[in-house]
């Protein structure tokens, strides 16, 4: 099947709950689309360029995806996968929203015509899983009001975010644990936040808070301080700001004990290609996988979970971007049962735009 024309546009979304984080508070999303119309089918995309993390700007991001590089897709044989998206590579590597929508819009464009779902396209699809639900930086009685209102909603699974003060950290995680309980599990998030005092405290609480992980504690531009971490922290260590791509992922993989698992996000590496080189990485050097995402459409927190799904490295998602989205250009792809994420038994990512 030839691809016909690759479209793109842009669309700021408001937020229903802005949150913060370490790094400050979000309110609204520019997110970018991506259409690859080939001549039965179509495949779709999307993209949410996140500076903070990566660098790339909205502005970047729309500068990339130009008409020009997007016609050289046009007339290839989609079938050809591997040419496609090593295409998407070449012409989109500095900005990894931009390529990772394109990647993920030729996957869609492929899966649908065949008519698998894009999970079992890539791999053998696994049982769903738990998806946890962040909770962001803010005072402990409105925190504790969240929390309830998440578990009320069926979630089992919280991800908190720390990172601007130990000691109310502390204490807001055991308020936390406190109201749900042994049998929620608790991830925690610093966003390199902490100093190496600050998480050597963290560490000597992990038990009596019994957190299940703790996500870049430290600063990833100094990654000699990751080997001075306690051990017991190595132990439940999540590598997000330190692992963007293949390469770093293979870094990390070298050094024995550095961590036990990698954050893996589109956003970050550019797409599904990239993401399942990172989880054969994870799976060859004995690392874990967490999917997570940023503020994105259904389109691609879709993407990531099928990818999540097919391989065999994923242990934790962390795939509720799509929740506070005001307004959502696209659907489907997944349904949120007792806080589980269950694909739908569609081709492809199993999305669509509203209204078509
Ligand atoms: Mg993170």
């Amino acid at each position: 099947m030839k691809i016909v024309r690759v479209e793109t546009w842009r669309e700021r979304v408001p937020l229903t709950r802005p949150y913060t984080i370490a790094s400050g508070t979000t309110e609204d999303v520019e997110l970018f689309f991506v259409r690859v119309v080939g001549e039965h089918e179509i495949g779709l995309g999307s993209g949410a360029p996140t500076e903070l993390l990566t660098g790339e700007t909205s502005d970047a991001c729309a500068a990339a995806l130009t008409e020009d590089r997007l016609a050289r897709f046009g007339g290839l044989d989609a079938n050809a996968l591997g040419a496609a998206t090593a295409l998407a590579t070449e012409l989109l590597r500095a900005t990894p929203a931009a390529r990772a929508a394109v990647d993920m819009a030729l996957y869609d464009l492929v899966t649908r015509a065949l008519g698998v779902p894009l999970a079992e396209f890539l791999g053998r699809p696994r049982a769903p899983m738990p998806t946890s639900i962040t909770v962001g930086i803010q005072s402990t009685e409105s925190a504790l009001a969240e929390v309830d209102e998440y578990l009320g909603r069926g979630f089992r699974s919280l991800k908190v975010k720390i990172g601007q003060s130990i000691d109310e950290d502390l204490e807001r995680l055991r308020a936390i644990r406190e109201r749900v309980g042994p049998a929620i599990p608790i991830r925690v998030d610093a966003n390199e936040g902490y100093s190496l005092a600050d998480a050597t405290r963290l560490a000597e609480s992990l038990d009596a808070l019994a957190l299940e992980l703790v996500e870049q504690p430290l600063p990833a531009a100094a990654p000699e301080d990751l080997a001075r971490l306690p051990a017991r922290m190595r132990r439940v260590l999540a590598l997000d700001e330190s692992v963007h791509d293949e390469a770093d992922a293979f870094a990390h993989a070298r050094v024995p004990d550095s961590c036990a698992e990698y954050v893996v996000k589109l956003m970050k590496c550019g797409g599904v290609t990239p993401a399942m080189s990172i989880a054969r990485i994870a799976e060859a050097g004995g690392r874990g996988l967490m999917w997570g995402c940023m503020d994105e459409s259904v389109i691609s927190i879709a993407a990531a979970l099928h990818a999540a799904y097919a391989s065999p490295a994923t242990r934790h998602l962390d795939l509720d971007g799509s929740f506070d989205l005001a307004r959502d250009p696209a659907e489907g792809g997944f349904r949120l049962v007792d806080g589980e994420l269950h694909l739908l038994d569609r081709p492809g990512l199993g999305v669509r735009l509203r209204g078509e």
